[in-house]
């Protein structure tokens, strides 16, 4: 077999076949195949598509390019959560203590921010001593002990994914279905978990701008699971604004800190309420969505959440002393206010755009070697539909630099649109789709 066949082949339109596609995963994670030819190969991907065979192909390959996590010494159905990708999108971190503290065992490996979009385990980093990077055996070890650990991808699974992503990153070839899917996909099967639960975002802030590609990227990847054997279901979610009001890493984890204390921002906990409930169903905890509701609002109400978050700092190493005064978390030198200019109803707020302001103050990575500054970003004043007056508050950009305060400013600014009337139009969930069909909201 030779990768310049399979590249015309592709290039061509035609449909790759199982062993092609092994062959181009296995030539490129052994460096037998350059860069340059995948490259070629991506692009033909991206611009021909791929059917649901070939992407079911690239996902196997991808999984079984590493390590296959053995989850089963952990008592217990084990289900996992992933979202896509947003701006302020810390449900994770909300989540996970809430269904451990109703006896789903939480083993959750996170990967770190991409681009706009931020990263658990980034956010995570804001706590002193936390470990992310733990050994299999320890990992194991605090789930079965205290019901929750969080780790960081280890390098071993899907090793694959990891160089592709890489690659695609700087080849405009991150934002084809296919290629997401399988990409996501590889990384949840081989983390080991018997269900799945996808958080799809679609919006200004997600990869998928629209609801027909976000519907599309959901049915794919619920296929590839539940054809892999593992129950997959999908909620589509709003990324046409922040999620909550902070977006940046120690900001969000002192919003979910917050939240934890029974102040959450309503779109938040919402959010979490919606898929901790699909979660507690897929483990056997509970029988209906509304009883799974209810018992999710019962753990921040009697603070069993919030108690567990603290067993998981402490199990991991992280100093919980940060949990209970807030004031230790990284804190930048400058909070800089954005004002209204005008009276009226907030139309829109971009997330992308929000995101890059916080990229700008430093709170993701401009390229892969970039050092992210844990306390800068943005916290929203003023969400969708809220009245504003002119001279109020519409956000406050926290940083340690002053120009690039003032260069995340003018971001800022374009991401709001007033107007005079207020729109009404908000909808946090669009859908579930699941193996027998797509629920439309
Ligand atoms: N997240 C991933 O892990 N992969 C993608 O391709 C996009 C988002």
């Amino acid at each position: 077999m030779r990768m310049y066949d399979i590249i015309k082949k592709k290039r061509d339109g035609l449909e790759l076949s199982h062993e092609e596609i092994e062959f181009f995963i296995n030539g490129y994670v052994d460096n037998s195949i350059p860069d340059y030819q995948v490259s070629a190969l991506l692009m033909a991907i991206f611009i021909n598509k791929m059917t649901k065979d070939e992407t079911v192909s690239l996902t196997k390959a991808m999984l079984n390019s590493g390590e296959i996590i053995d989850l089963s010494s952990i008592d217990g159905i084990k289900v996992d959560k992933h979202s896509t990708g947003g701006v302020g999108d810390k449900t994770s971190l909300l989540l996970a203590p809430m269904v451990a503290a109703c006896g789903l065992p939480v083993a959750k490996m996170s990967g770190r921010g991409l681009g706009h979009t931020g990263g658990t385990v980034d956010k995570l980093e804001s706590i002193k001593g936390l470990r992310i990077a733990l050994e299999k055996d320890e990992f194991i070890n605090i789930v079965n002990t205290h019901k929750i650990s969080i780790c960081s991808q280890t390098a071993n699974v899907a090793p694959a994914d990891k160089k592709l992503y890489a690659l695609r990153d700087v080849t405009a070839t991150v934002d084809n279905i296919s290629l997401i899917a399988s990409s996501i996909m590889s990384k949840k099967l081989a983390a080991g978990s018997n269900a799945i639960v996808l958080d799809v975002k679609v919006g200004s802030g997600a990869f998928m701008k629209n609801l027909e590609n976000a519907f599309e990227l959901a049915k794919e990847m619920v296929d590839i699971g539940n054809s892999m054997g593992r129950n997959t279901v999908a909620i589509l979610s709003d990324m046409d604004e922040p999620l909550g009001y902070a977006v940046g890493n120690s900001l969000e984890v002192k919003e979910v800190i917050e939240s934890l204390q029974g102040n959450a921002p309503e779109d938040l906990m919402e959010l979490c309420l919606t898929l901790g409930s699909r979660l507690l169903i897929l483990g056997n905890i509970v029988k209906s969505i509304d009883e799974g509701r209810q018992m999710l609002k019962e753990t921040i109400t009697s603070k069993k959440a919030y108690r567990k978050f603290i067993d998981f700092i402490k199990a991991q190493g992280g100093d919980s002393n940060y949990i209970e005064d807030l004031s230790l978390l990284p804190q930048s030198k400058y909070v800089i206010e954005l004002k209204s200019n005008c009276d009226g109803f907030i139309n829109k707020i971009n997330a992308e755009e929000v995101g890059l302001a916080a990229l700008c103050v430093g709170a993701g990575r401009e390229t892969k070697e970039s050092k992210i500054d844990l306390s800068a970003g943005i916290i929203l004043n003023k969400k969708l539909n809220n009245a504003v007056k002119c001279g109020e508050i519409l956000a406050f950009i926290h940083g340690n630099d002053i120009a690039k305060i003032e260069k995340a400013k003018k971001i800022l600014e374009n991401s709001y649109s007033i107007g005079e009337r207020n729109k009404n139009d908000k909808k946090l969930i669009y859908g579930i789709v699941e193996i027998n069909g797509i629920k439309r909201l």
